[in-house]
């Protein structure tokens, strides 16, 4: 089964990249012989100019992309070239800001930031001036003598920002630095480092940052590109073009916020057309089969009983809250009964619809009916299982069929996942019969008339 390639509408300028990434791959080998396919074939270029915003989901890929593109780790597949040359034979310069700032707790501050120079084999005195002046720029001035072990988060983070812009680097490569940091600190260290951006004060040509925190990249960012996972590919890619400095209330601003956010909460349908005054640099291949999450139908009645109990609309991040829910597990119930078209999402509220409503009011019976139905109107792979079923004179089909087609377009071990949840959505819905010993599935006899009728509404 092939996937649509969506033509690029717009490529960057391929001539100017400082580094460019063309069809890169990245799998891991597994034990079993099958491998991970994390990131699919993907172009990316970094031009000079521009700090680039790489946003998505945890485990989409972002460090991944980051270490190809920085040189720290080679693709699987595809080339990553520096000034046209292949990286791994381009004298490159670079550096990396790291979340947990990973200095070296021996060493002072001071020796900390010399560090890379010192492996570059700059003169102790040169080394030093440079060290002390870029201490001076990032605020440390003082804190030279002192332990990474005696600063705060944020004034490690500050380290760590010294330690990389002292070699000059031509791109500056930042792995969710502020992700640690207090809200507060967070917010002053963006606007420090935006400001030594736009002074030029750092001859840094490019930046390149990581981060899941969608704000953080409209405040930032001259281009976003929003990458879906299972594998990592990219979804939609933009300039910003909001002057700076950004006004978080302005209209133009949440308006982006929640177009990001409507491609990141629905990885399965197109990106909508980004808002007006941003520029489209691409899009990439859509998915054919939706992803799954990974949501026990239980789980999405749960939630969706709670929704109806305060009034049919909650802010997401604080139902996480009052559950108690880390978001991450939450997200895929949310998903999953946004994708049966039992709960919308607004603007970061989950809204419940007319069918979400009626199912967190059903009895157990009636509930699996309109599961069923919202199942086979929605899921792709569930409507062919069970149209297969109903085609074949035996009325039996093995699993394979359908995880050759998953494979298609999730790894291996996504597939099997991704056929885990259809089963136990297929199973509750009483769309089918699982043989788990021969691994076919099987339609239920008893209720074929039954099902066939309710099937006459799709
Ligand atoms: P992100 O930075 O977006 O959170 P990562 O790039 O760290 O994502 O990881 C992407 C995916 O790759 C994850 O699913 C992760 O489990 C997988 N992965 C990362 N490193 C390895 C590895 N060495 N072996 C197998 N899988 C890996
Ligand atoms: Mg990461």
């Amino acid at each position: 089964m092939q996937t649509a390639d969506i033509p690029n509408a717009t490529q960057a300028a391929a001539v100017d990249a400082i580094i460019r990434a063309e069809k890169i791959e990245k799998y891991y080998a597994q034990p079993s012989a099958n491998r991970i396919q994390v990131i699919s074939a993907t172009d990316l270029s970094i031009v000079p100019g521009e700090i680039l915003a790489l946003l998505g989901p945890s485990g989409s890929g972002k460090s991944t992309m980051l270490r190809m593109l920085s040189g720290l780790s080679t693709p699987s597949a595809g080339r990553v070239y520096w000034h046209e040359q292949p990286i791994a034979e381009a004298e490159i310069n670079v550096s990396i800001v790291f979340q947990s700032f990973a200095l070296f707790p021996w060493l002072t501050v001071l020796e900390n930031v010399e560090a890379p120079l010192q492996a570059r084999g700059v003169a102790p005195e040169e080394r030093r001036a440079r060290s002390m002046k870029m201490l001076d720029t990032v605020g440390l001035d003082g804190f030279e003598a002192a332990y990474p072990k005696e600063l705060s988060g944020g004034m490690k983070q500050r380290v760590g920002f010294a330690r990389a812009l002292v070699v000059e680097p031509e791109v500056l490569f930042m792995d969710e630095p502020f992700s640690a940091l207090d809200v507060l600190t967070a917010e002053n260290l963006r606007s420090e480092l935006l400001e030594l951006w736009a002074n030029k004060t750092m001859p840094t040509k490019a930046v390149f940052l990581v981060t899941h925190n969608i704000e953080e990249a409209v405040l930032l960012a001259d281009r976003i590109v929003v990458l879906g996972r299972n594998p990592g590919h990219i979804r939609t890619d933009f300039r910003v073009q909001l002057p700076q400095p950004r006004d978080r209330k302005s209209e133009a601003f949440t308006q982006l916020v929640d177009y990001i956010y409507k491609v990141l909460t629905r990885p399965d349908t197109a990106p909508a057309e980004v808002p007006e005054q941003q520029v489209k640099v691409r899009d990439q291949r859509q998915m054919r089969y939706q992803m799954l999450p990974h949501a026990r139908p239980g789980g999405m009645a749960g939630l969706l009983e709670l929704l109806l109990d305060k009034g049919g609309r909650d802010d997401i991040y604080r139902m996480a809250d009052d559950l108690a829910f880390e978001i991450d597990d939450l997200l895929p119930i949310v998903d999953a009964a946004e994708l049966l078209g039992f709960l919308k999402i607004e603007e970061g509220d989950a809204v419940i619809t007319e069918s979400g409503a009626e199912f967190a009011n059903s009895e157990i019976l009636r509930q699996k009916e309109l599961f069923r139905d919202a199942a086979l109107g929605h899921i792709l792979l569930l409507r062919q299982i069970r149209r297969a079923l109903e085609t074949k004179s035996d009325h039996t089909v093995p699993e394979d069929f359908f995880l050759d087609m998953l494979d298609e377009q999730f790894s291996d071990e996504e597939s099997l996942r991704q056929m885990e949840t259809a089963v136990a959505w297929g199973r509750y819905a009483e769309l089918f019969d699982y043989d788990s010993g021969r691994r076919r599935f099987v339609l239920p006899e008893a209720q074929d008339e039954g099902i066939a009728a309710s099937e006459d509404v799709h």
